[in-house]
């Protein structure tokens, strides 16, 4: 096991402003807001619940607690990616896109067994087949037929969104449907109120069903659209150059005016649209593999399909539209005087803009898989230099060069492992074996923070 050794000639680093502390939502504040709102969505159910009577009314009554707390968890489910800058700094964007896909199951489930339990419940009541029951309640009761076609949409969404059917969806395809699910919500919200038992005489459930609602629709409606147009109406950016890194990657430099307003952190990333044909409609996440500086931002992109192949296509001049700067992959997560940073191949981008900002005791493990893989490399070694940092570079191929990642192997090259904060950010294999051998080195989890490029 050793370092590969560097030969390059080496960009100038110049020194860059550490990233400021910025605070958000704690994690548990937010999850804690989540279940008291949950808790209110029962007492609301429990409130206008009169006696039950026999099976039909246990299961209308299961339905309609279960259809409640569908409704509720597609308002949270729309709030957590509504890119509110208080919960992508608190919370980060990954784990954000974690409960939301976690959440997405429960509130789809939920609102599949209100459908049953509901037809079923009304059947039993009117004495009918369930087929026949079927076609009553879309069609003859109020609001039925929007909310059938908006369930249809979420079952859509949700059949879409499982492991399975998403590795075989293109992204766009599956975000494209996705979307959809503001229709869904928007189609199936009047039927609660026309048809709920707990919104009949109720007017407070109303009211806080209303401000429920409307109150997302306007964090979305500011956060998502709002903020960036003004923002980049604002900044008005621009492709300045872009410059081959190694083979698949390049670097695009992007200016704009009063770039520093955007108070972009080091290991943060944009959702970057070029506004360059054939890639207008696509808005994709690339973290900065640089401190913004001097007017300047920087994005380092590994080609792995149409958006991240198109890039080196970009002229100057071309016009950029950006949304952010979002997650949490920052300084404010550390909580230890000494870091390592651990990055696996084009992971190095969030980490690159790290290890120049990060203060004190900062050692860097940069694992690639060839020697010409290792983008960036020349200029990390060049910070290291002048910083006195240590850079560690390792390839799978010659396998003399390589780090298997065993906890072994990492209190080899850093012996004082189990004493430090730990950044990860690499391809899902890499990261899993990280977070094993990290584990089996004495670094408690708390310690370990990632940056997932998969969503
Ligand atoms: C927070 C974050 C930061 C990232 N930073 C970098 C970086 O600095 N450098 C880099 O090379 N890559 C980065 N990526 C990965 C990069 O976004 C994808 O490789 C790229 O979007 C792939 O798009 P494509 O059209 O080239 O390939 P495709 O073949 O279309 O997509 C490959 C995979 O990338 C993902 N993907 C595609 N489009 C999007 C999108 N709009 N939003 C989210 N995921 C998408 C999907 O999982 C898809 O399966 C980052 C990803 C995330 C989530």
């Amino acid at each position: 096991m050793t370092a590969v050794r560097s030969g390059h000639t080496l960009p100038n680093a110049r020194r860059a402003p550490a990233g400021r502390r910025r605070r958000g939502l704690r994690p548990e504040g937010v999850l804690g807001v989540v279940y008291a709102g949950g808790l209110a969505v029962l007492a609301l159910w429990w409130h206008g619940t009169d006696s039950v009577v026999g099976a039909a009314g246990w299961l209308t009554d299961g339905a309609r607690v279960t259809g409640l707390l569908a409704a509720y968890g597609c308002a949270v489910m729309l709030a957590l990616m509504a890119r509110v800058p208080a919960l992508e700094g608190g919370v980060g964007t990954d784990r954000l896109a974690r409960w939301h896909a976690a959440g997405g199951r429960y509130t789809v489930c939920l609102a599949l067994a209100h459908v049953l339990l509901v037809i079923w419940g009304y059947a039993l009541t009117d004495r009918k087949n369930v087929i026949s029951e079927t076609g009553d309640l879309v069609f003859h009761y109020p609001e039925m037929l929007k909310a059938t076609l908006g369930t249809l949409l979420l079952f859509a969404v949700g059949i879409t969104s499982a492991r399975l059917a998403r590795r075989r969806l293109r992204y766009e395809v599956w975000h494209l449907i996705h979307l959809g699910t503001y229709l869904a919500i928007f189609l199936v919200f009047f039927h609660q109120l026309a048809n709920g038992a707990q919104f009949a005489d109720q007017p407070v459930a109303r009211y806080f069903w209303y401000a429920l609602f409307v109150g997302v629709s306007l964090v979305l409606a500011w956060y998502r659209f709002t903020v960036p147009a003004r923002r980049n109406l604002r900044h008005r950016m621009r492709v300045s150059e872009v410059r081959f890194e190694s083979p698949g990657v390049v670097s695009v430099y992007v200016t704009g005016r009063r770039l520093d307003d955007l108070a972009a952190r080091p290991g943060q990333f944009l959702r970057w649209r070029f506004l360059a044909p054939g890639m207008w409609w696509a808005a994709n996440p690339y973290s900065l593999s640089a401190p913004a500086r001097d007017g300047l931002l920087r994005i380092t992109v590994k080609a792995a399909g149409d958006h991240s192949r198109g890039l080196v296509r970009l002229r100057p001049g071309t016009r950029v539209w950006a949304e952010g700067p979002y997650g949490a992959f920052t300084e404010a997560r550390r909580t230890r005087r000494r870091v390592l940073l651990l990055a696996g191949g084009v992971g190095i981008t969030p980490l690159r803009a790290l290890f120049e900002t990060l203060r004190g005791d900062v050692t860097l493990i940069y694992l690639a898989r060839r020697a010409e893989d290792l983008a960036l490399r020349g200029e990390l070694e060049a910070i290291a230099a002048r910083d006195g940092r240590r850079v560690l570079c390792f390839v799978d191929d010659p396998a003399e060069y390589s780090l298997p990642l065993t906890a072994d192997s990492l209190r080899t090259v850093v012996p004082d492992v189990a004493e430090r904060d730990v950044y990860l950010c690499g391809p899902p294999g890499m990261t899993r074996a990280a977070h094993r051998a990290l584990r089996e080195a004495g670094v408690p989890a708390r310690h370990v923070h990632q940056e997932s490029f998969e969503f």
